[in-house]
């Protein structure tokens, strides 16, 4: 079986991975000339480490990566909504990771090479169609110097992200995806570690949220540390268009972010005026995702990570999803005895109602929910947490994401 894979993201590259893993040859087309490491921080949760551990990548990861330790909710005075321990420290087999995006596809694009050989991945190939019949299903490439190639293979894996051309091919009325008037501007520079040194911070009201995660320790002689920083503010009620068109590596301007920040935070563990200042280059992205499709796969071609479930970036799913799903679907066409077609249907049957819901609920804040709650209900602060919000309707609100998104303690264990 050799299937074709459109995309080397996370998605793209780790469902090479769990398919040499299972036998079957796979290999990679994606569009830009190379695969270089892009983006800012990113949360891995532990039911995603657990296969990318399986595959044997949790030393490398461990390398280039922070074990998180605690998530800590706050209001935007900085006092304590909830907060918990995370992945091994909070008993969980797998630890969660705060990583640099690009570090974690630095990761898994070496290991595709290593594993699957240099022509695993080839550059500079961009998907502009699609075609199937009974025994094969075909993708067409523009390559760089203008030549158009049609790859056939048993199966064709869409991992394009959410411009996917192909979910447009099947899906030709979708249109762009939805801003819900949510601008998140997200930026890292080296700063003072805080609290463990391993703490992620989210604090903030219905208007703007700040998060705070170390992604980074390289041990330098001043020690500071890589920390990674995003702000989510409101900006419009999603009626109006989109500012500008949605693109993870598009900078921001400091003139239009900060109006946000100041006066807006004030907490023990940084200064964010400072931190945000003190950033180079910072990126902006409006908050957005698709309404969930009722189907993904089309006889033997199938859609995967942000294609499939583009979702808002809260509550840190979007890559470890991408790779829950390629677990799944390497595992669904190792034992299908060669019907590829069955193989895709099984794997969207597994996936797609769970994803469907994680996209529903971020767009109800999944577990940030808890400050949105909070600030509702004492928006001037509070004296005792428990005369605004129990510990119970906070840990139904947190506790029930968990166990939706598949990475609570039962889960992770099993
Ligand atoms: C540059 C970049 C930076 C990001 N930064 C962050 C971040 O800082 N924080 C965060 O939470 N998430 C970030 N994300 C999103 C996050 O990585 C994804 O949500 C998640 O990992 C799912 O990955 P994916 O592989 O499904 O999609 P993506 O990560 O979007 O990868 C899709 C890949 O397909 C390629 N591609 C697109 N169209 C074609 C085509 N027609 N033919 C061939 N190849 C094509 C793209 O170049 C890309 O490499 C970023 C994504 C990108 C692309």
């Amino acid at each position: 079986m050799k299937v074709i894979i459109i995309g080397g993201g996370i998605g793209g590259l780790a469902a090479a991975l769990m398919l040499h893993d299972c036998g079957i040859e796979a290999q990679v087309f994606e569009r830009s000339e190379e695969i270089r490491e892009l983006g800012v921080g990113i949360n891995t949760l532990p039911h995603a480490i657990r296969e990318l551990a399986n595959i044997g990548l949790l030393d490398a990861l461990d390398k280039v990566a922070i074990r998180t330790h605690e998530l800590i909710y706050q209001n935007r005075q900085g006092q304590t909504i909830w907060q918990e321990l995370r992945g091994t420290d909070a008993g969980l087999d797998m630890p969660q990771f705060s990583i640099h995006r690009g570090r974690l596809q630095g990761v898994l694009r070496d290991a595709v090479i290593e594993r699957l050989g240099p022509d695993a991945i080839r550059t500079g190939h961009t998907c502009t169609g699609i075609g199937r019949n009974d025994n094969s299903a075909t993708a067409t490439f523009l390559t760089i110097n203008e030549e158009e190639l049609d790859i056939a293979g048993d199966a064709v894996i869409a991992c394009d992200g959410i411009h996917s051309v192909v979910r447009r091919h099947f899906y030709p009325a979708q249109g762009d995806p939805k801003w819900n008037g949510i601008m998140l501007w997200r930026g890292a520079c080296l700063w003072d570690p805080f609290l463990t040194g391993r703490s992620m911070v989210i604090a903030g009201g219905m208007d703007a949220k700040l998060v705070l995660y170390p992604i980074a320790n390289d041990d330098r002689p001043d020690g500071k540390v890589l920390m990674n920083w995003a702000v989510a503010a409101k900006m419009g009620d999603g009626s109006t268009p989109m500012p500008r068109r949605e693109d993870w590596n598009r900078e921001g301007v400091m003139s239009e972010l900060l109006p946000f920040v100041e006066n807006t935070f004030s907490l023990d563990v940084l200064d964010p005026l400072a931190l945000i200042r003190e950033t180079g280059t910072f990126y902006e992205y409006p908050m957005c995702d698709r309404d969930p499709v009722e189907q993904w796969t089309f006889d033997r071609v199938t859609l995967l990570g942000d294609a499939a479930h583009p979702m808002y970036p809260v509550g840190s799913n979007g890559a470890s999803q991408a790779i829950l799903d390629a677990r799944c679907l390497a595992d669904r066409l190792a034992e299908c005895g060669g019907d590829a077609a069955a193989a895709l249907l099984a794997y969207q049957a597994e996936r797609l109602p769970a994803t469907s819901e994680i996209v529903k609920q971020n767009r109800g804040g999944g577990p940030e929910r808890v400050i949105d709650l909070v600030n509702q209900r004492a928006p001037d602060g509070f004296d005792q947490l428990q005369d605004v919000a129990s510990q119970q309707e906070l840990e139904a609100v947190v506790r029930g994401y968990q166990k939706t998104a598949g990475f609570d303690k039962a889960s992770v264990n099993r």
